[in-house]
């Protein structure tokens, strides 16, 4: 399993590069800003998007926040996640790569393949010969590589495939 990009329960520091646990850092958090998400919900001044990014418009709040920074070098930290405009880790790339030289075939689960950071492993497997299986509801970038391309959910095309199938 490689997780191409990244995990929202981890931190980097953009300096050392370790990781850490998100919900420890969630810890230090409250320590250095006691009664923070309190003070927020309370007078309504966090607004969360889907995307877990939250519009904070109150500029004391803000200016009242306390940053934690990483306890080994004094770094930034940031979501261990690669943002729009951030590039994939090489070395999750090179093994990614390395992940589908070995596979007998690739299948995408859920993706539309918008990105290149996915799409080119689709490109990669086809140049090789290699079948590309395709479970998205909707098109994709790749469906044009698609050896087999199942317009369905993930869960139900996985459970349907599993009972199906003969036991390997
Ligand atoms: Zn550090």
């Amino acid at each position: 399993m490689v997780d191409l990009h990244g995990r929202y329960d981890q931190v980097v520091c953009l300096d050392c590069r370790r990781t850490y646990s998100r919900r420890l850092l969630a810890g230090v958090f409250e320590e250095l800003n006691p009664g923070f998400l309190e003070r927020a919900a309370d007078g309504g001044l966090v607004e969360m998007a889907p995307d877990a990014d939250a519009t904070v418009e109150d500029q004391a709040l803000i200016s009242s926040f306390v940053v934690a920074i990483c306890p080994a070098c004094g770094g930034t930290l940031k979501p261990d996640f690669v943002y729009f405009g951030e590039n994939v880790p090489k070395d999750r790339v090179e093994r990614s790569y390395a992940m589908v030289d070995q596979a007998a075939a690739l299948v995408v689960a859920g993706s539309s393949l918008t990105v290149m950071s996915g799409l080119r492993f689709v490109r990669h497997a086809a140049k090789e010969s290699k079948p590309v299986v395709i479970i998205n509801r909707g098109a994709t970038r790749g469906d044009d590589k698609a050896t087999i391309k199942l317009e369905a959910g993930v869960s139900q095309a996985l459970d349907y495939l599993a009972a199906e199938l003969p036991a390997l």
